[in-house]
């Protein structure tokens, strides 16, 4: 199912794409850039602002394992495929692929397939983790169990867990995220709206280091979420639609919602969110310098002291 936000607007017929000399028909309005291009340079200028955010969020890969975090779904897909066409012939940098399977009835097995498909295609080590083997429980279970929860809460921790956990033992320097524009100005909100700046040093992309967390890169940073369906259609990158089931209890619809709106209304929105990040960041990298992240006392993973979140959260499911 796609969902409808993510559709590009139509274009008046008589426009012209605003690249110069160019007679050909738009398919798209960037309304934040006050202009419309062409099948052609929207293909272009997609991948040329993916290409300058992969320089700049990871000058520092000089070669190595690049973990990338695959999902099956369209934005890890479209950048799965990127960092293929822009690294793939790099013989000095190994992509490898990373599923994680939580255990979601009715959804996972499906992105799990086009996960397979994509990597398979594009010659890509892929590894599967799966909840339940390395976590002792599934997102299904825990639902039910922890009726009272947002599935979202302990799901996206344990997911961050593994994704971590499996970079880090296949000798990665950085994990590849999938977050779009959107996604990424939604969190930036987020934590601002909940009064939670320091969160803003956590989130992706990471700009330092902490040891045992292998640091995470988003090279879709500037890219608007229809963009993103946008290119995979144009580009015949294979995607799963499916959506999950627990996503409508998920507290970031809220800020999704409010920010399309506020996006509409004032475009540029998105991206002036991910600027002012930039800007509080060497405020916040100066007042909280790095700290030592003791193991967990359970699985050894880094903590802020005593367990980790992901422990505590197995604890409160009764899970070992
Ligand atoms: S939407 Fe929430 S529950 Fe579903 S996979 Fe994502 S984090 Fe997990
Ligand atoms: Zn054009
Ligand atoms: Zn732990």
């Amino acid at each position: 199912m796609v969902n409808a936000s993510v559709l590009p607007s139509p274009v008046a017929s008589s426009l012209r794409c605003a690249r110069a000399d160019c007679e050909e028909r738009p398919i798209i309005d960037l309304s934040y850039a006050g202009e419309h291009l062409c099948r052609r340079h929207f293909i272009q200028f997609t991948e040329e602002r993916v290409r300058r955010e992969l320089h700049r969020q990871a000058s520092g890969i000089k070669g190595g394992t690049l973990a990338v975090a695959v999902s099956g779904g369209k934005d890890s897909a479209t950048m799965l495929s990127l960092l293929a066409r822009f690294l793939g012939a790099r013989r000095n940098i190994h992509l490898v692929a990373i599923t994680i399977d939580e255990g979601i009835e009715g959804y996972r097995s499906a992105t799990l397939r086009s996960a397979e498909q994509l990597t398979s295609s594009l010659g890509i080590e892929h590894h599967v983790r799966r909840f339940e083997q390395d976590l002792g429980t599934t997102t299904d279970a825990t639902a039910r169990t922890l009726s009272q929860i947002a599935p979202c809460t302990f799901c996206g921790v344990w997911r961050r867990t593994l994704l971590n956990r499996a970079a880090r033992d296949l000798g990665a320097t950085h994990l590849a995220v999938g977050f779009n524009l959107d996604d990424l100005a939604q969190t930036v909100l987020m934590n601002l709206a909940r009064g939670e700046p320091t969160r803003l040093l956590q989130m992706a992309p990471h700009r330092r280091t902490n040891d045992g967390l292998v640091p995470r890169i988003a090279p879709l940073a500037p890219i608007p979420e229809r963009e993103v369906y946008l290119y995979a259609r144009l580009r015949e990158i294979p995607f799963d639609h499916s959506e999950c089931p627990h996503a409508g209890r998920a507290v970031r619809n809220v800020y999704r919602t409010a920010l399309w709106q506020i996006e509409e209304a004032v475009p540029g929105t998105r991206h002036a969110l991910l600027k002012t990040r930039e800007k509080l960041l060497e405020a916040l990298e100066a007042a909280y310098p790095p700290e030592a992240l003791p193991p967990c006392v359970n699985c050894g993973e880094p903590s802020s002291g005593g367990l980790c979140r992901s422990c505590a959260l197995r604890k409160q499911v009764a899970v070992p």
